[in-house]
């Protein structure tokens, strides 16, 4: 492991835009679940899982009861508020203050990337402490309105009513976050791919994109997935992200104080 350990710094060190594509597996180690795992939460709750499936449907039928619907039965990821990133996303944050990582993409709802001081985040499938108008895309910040008197909460800008920002099953992905996403993908020489399966769409599409520019893909996953399968990644850095990133970060941090 610890060969390719080096085989990663020494790419990244290397690469002139690279990005890291991250999952829900960068976030397992700060105790949030991931969804399909073991103890995953549609695993554990198929319940909330179908009405996963048609929150999007039901904001767009009926939004007033969407709100009702969302406030009396909570986020299924719990109180996201009250995790910690961890050495896995610290690590990433690192990198891009050091110049050698150019952008996150996350799948992740859960702000933790932020949290932890990585700047250039896109996130894919929103963030879990926004609202989003759907009309004129303005997000807010879920803070600036009293979910429990103002109901629904309105755009400021344009006066409709606004939803989570987080992106459901069926849901568009936001239009300037998917294409930042595929503008940075198009860009990139190096993928550093964390804790994600990669089998959701249109998520996906974007390691392929780096497949067909020859940048070099690394995984970092707990177990191969199908990007491993179909030689869509160059390497797998088989185990946690908590423990690996920062392993690549201290080759890096000594490649670069030799030059
Ligand atoms: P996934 O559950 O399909 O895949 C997670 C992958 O990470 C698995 O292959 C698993 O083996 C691996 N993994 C788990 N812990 C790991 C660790 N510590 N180190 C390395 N690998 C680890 O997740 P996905 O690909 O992100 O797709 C699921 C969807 O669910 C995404 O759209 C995501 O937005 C959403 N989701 C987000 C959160 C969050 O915001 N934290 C949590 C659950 C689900």
């Amino acid at each position: 492991m610890h060969d390719l350990i080096m085989r990663a710094a020494r790419d990244l060190v290397q690469s002139r835009h690279a990005i890291a594509l991250t999952g829900a597996g960068i976030s397992t180690e700060s105790g949030i679940p991931d969804f399909r795992g073991p103890d995953g939460i549609w695993t554990k709750n198929p319940e909330a899982e179908r009405r996963a499936y048609e929150a999007y449907t039901k904001f767009i039928n009926d939004p007033a009861g969407y709100w009702e619907e969302t406030m009396n039965s909570g986020s299924v990821l719990g109180e996201l508020g009250r995790y910690l990133p961890n050495p896995g996303h610290y690590a990433l944050s690192e990198l891009e203050k050091l110049g050698v990582l150019k952008c996150v993409v996350t799948q992740n709802v859960d702000n933790l990337h932020r949290k932890a001081g990585s700047i250039n985040v896109l996130e894919y499938h929103g963030n879990a402490f926004k609202l989003r108008c759907l009309q004129c895309t303005s997000r807010y910040e879920e803070d600036n309105f009293d979910l429990q008197s103002q109901m629904p909460p309105l755009c400021l800008n344009c006066g409709e009513v606004l939803k989570y920002d987080v992106v459901y099953f069926g849901e568009p992905i936001p239009e300037d976050v998917a294409l930042h996403s595929i503008d940075e993908a198009g860009k990139s020489d190096l993928m550093l791919i964390c804790g994600t399966s990669a089998v959701v769409y249109p998520f996906a599409n974007l390691p392929l994109i780096g497949r067909r520019n020859k940048a070099v893909i690394i995984e970092i996953n707990a177990e191969p997935t199908p990007l491993t399968h179909n030689h869509i990644s160059d390497y797998l850095i088989r185990g946690k992200t908590g423990a690996i990133l920062p392993g690549i970060l201290n080759e890096v941090k000594k490649l670069t104080a030799k030059e």
